[in-house]
């Protein structure tokens, strides 16, 4: 049985808890009973860097290392956690006093087909070095979060979703087949039809049956390398989320920005983004604008300022104040285009905003930030959302930014989707609140679940395990847990996020 943190070197740890100097010796301490190198002892932050932990990192290059590894860890009774792009906001992919496994080494694109748009990858292929190898043949990844440097299988894990998920469903939905190596040592192909079970629970498991090896994916074809897309303002939760519903059926991405800040009768409000892909014909030289550098972000701002260091002058808006004047202006500015204005921006620039500043997270520092989204079904949500900017502005930890997306139900075992919509709201870590942070998210916990809401692991930092048995049917539960049981039958693929979220519910 893979041994976890508690007990062995005495530490407490509360939620959130951050390693010190102190923690760190302690740890290689610890470890010296163990023959596994020091050397290799690698601190690993959540993408938000407010949660961390220190682990052994290994980085394989082919499935008979990952083996190897599994059968190092299996002999010192360590647990071991799967790394892709590092771009869950918690600790999804951390595993205190464990080995964290870095796929990024194995990210060969196995084969392409530019006529049908089937792509096989390794594991550690970006979403970055996807598109940018097929958008020239006219094909686009047909969900992608928003920053291309997630991994194929951190997408399969965490069956993310994107700006369309209304229409495109989740990743899953589009990965045909997928080879898994599990800890039992099995090397299964698993699609629809074939280890139909493992397929609908492997993709949104969380890396805890297995190792995705190779992935196989249908991507979306495109005929443009623009979108067309209009801005229009809202000016509550309510008229922001019946806006979204009328505009599906004309949309094929729709996202809602929401001045979390503002409060009394601008509380709400925000602006939402419509997009549409370019019908075959409607733009006159495809061949030019589906060159990878007509999708480039700018790596420079109004031509002159690098982007690569914005995250500085950045850091003087981070707090409530200085957001206040950002999202002000940020929801005034739309007053300057007239309402129905339309106009075209590459796929590129329209799905990855957040990666037009570099490492924006740093202007967080030293705290880092948290994001709390909540799925809520939609003949509540405008009510639920309105309820959650109340409550963490009366707590005086207002979120700097809000996100808003429809969703509808998806057929994989861990799901995190309901019809409805989701909010996401990025918040500020400080020492000096952190436990009232925690606490707020846990009262916010409350009135989602009150209202049939869901939580989504990747994004999360703070859940307790009472939330998930909340909201997964106890069924469910016991499904996945059976499956773990019989791919991992030592528990040997743990992470801090299954650790805090299921406790022994895998096995001790
Ligand atoms: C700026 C930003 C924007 C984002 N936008 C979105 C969004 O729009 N929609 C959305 O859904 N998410 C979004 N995310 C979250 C992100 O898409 C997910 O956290 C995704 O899982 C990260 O992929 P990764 O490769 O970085 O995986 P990691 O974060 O490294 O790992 C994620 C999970 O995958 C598991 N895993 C990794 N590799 C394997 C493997 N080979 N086999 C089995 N399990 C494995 C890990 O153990 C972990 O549980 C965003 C994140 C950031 C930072």
């Amino acid at each position: 049985m893979a041994r976890t943190v508690e007990g062995r070197n005495g530490l407490t740890r509360g939620p959130g808890w951050r390693a010190t100097e102190d923690d760190r010796n302690m740890t290689a301490a610890a470890f010296d009973n163990f023959p596994l190198s020091p050397r290799r002892l690698a601190r690993l932050e959540g993408w938000g860097m407010a949660v961390e932990s220190l682990s052994y990192l290994y980085r394989p290059r082919t499935v008979e290392e990952i083996h190897d590894v599994f059968e190092t860890a299996r002999r010192h009774g360590v647990a071991v956690a799967f790394r892709g792009g590092g771009r869950s906001y918690g600790d999804a992919s951390l595993n205190q006093d464990g080995i964290v496994l870095d796929l990024t080494g194995m990210d060969r694109i196995l084969s392409w087909d530019a006529e049908t748009g089937i792509v096989e990858t390794e594991p550690g292929v970006t979403i970055e070095k996807l598109w940018k190898s097929t958008i020239a043949d006219g094909w686009w990844p047909p969900v992608v979060s928003g920053t291309m440097f997630t991994t194929m299988a951190g997408c399969a894990a965490m069956n993310i979703h994107g700006k369309n998920n209304f229409q495109a469903g989740t990743f899953g939905r589009h990965v045909l087949e997928f080879d898994l190596l599990t800890p039992k040592g099995e090397h299964l192909t698993c699609s629809p039809d074939s280890n139909a079970e493992l397929y609908r629970s492997a993709i949104g498991g969380f890396g805890m049956l297995g190792c995705f090896t190779r992935l196989k994916l249908q991507l979306k074809k495109v005929h443009s390398g623009r979108l067309m897309v209009e801005a229009f303002r809202t000016r509550s939760m309510e008229e922001m989320t019946n806006e979204v519903l009328e505009r599906v059926p004309d949309s094929d991405y729709l996202v809602g920005w929401i001045d979390c800040i503002a409060g009394g009768r601008n509380s709400g409000r925000g602006v939402v983004h419509q997009a549409k892909y370019l019908d075959e014909g409607v733009d006159p030289h495809p061949e030019d604008t589906l060159r990878v550098s007509a999708q480039e972000l700018p790596s420079k701002l109004f031509g002159v300022f690098p982007k690569s260091l914005m995250w500085w002058p950045l850091s003087f808006f981070v707090n409530d104040l200085g957001m206040r004047m950002v999202n002000a202006a940020k929801f005034h500015s739309g007053a300057l285009q007239p309402e129905g204005h339309r106009y075209t921006q590459s796929h590129a620039g329209f799905a990855f905003l957040l990666d037009y500043v570099p490492n924006w997270k740093w202007s967080y520092r030293p705290g880092g930030l948290i994001q709390y989204q909540s799925f809520v079904p939609k003949d509540r949500a405008s009510a639920v959302f309105g309820q959650l900017l109340r409550t963490s502005r009366d707590a005086g930890m207002p979120s700097y930014l809000g996100v808003l997306k429809r969703h509808l139900p998806d057929g994989f075992l861990m799901t995190h989707a309901v019809d409805g919509f989701s909010l996401a709201l990025d918040f500020r870590v400080t020492e000096s609140r952190r436990r009232q942070l925690w606490d707020l998210c846990h009262r916010m916990d409350r009135i989602v679940l009150d209202n049939g809401g869901r939580f989504y692991f990747a994004k999360d930092a703070t859940l307790q395990k009472e939330a998930v048995e909340r909201f997964f049917p106890e069924e469910t539960l016991e499904t996945f847990t059976a499956l773990k049981a019989r791919c991992d039958p030592e528990n040997l693929l743990q992470t801090n996020l299954s650790r805090r979220l299921f406790g022994d519910r895998f096995g001790g």
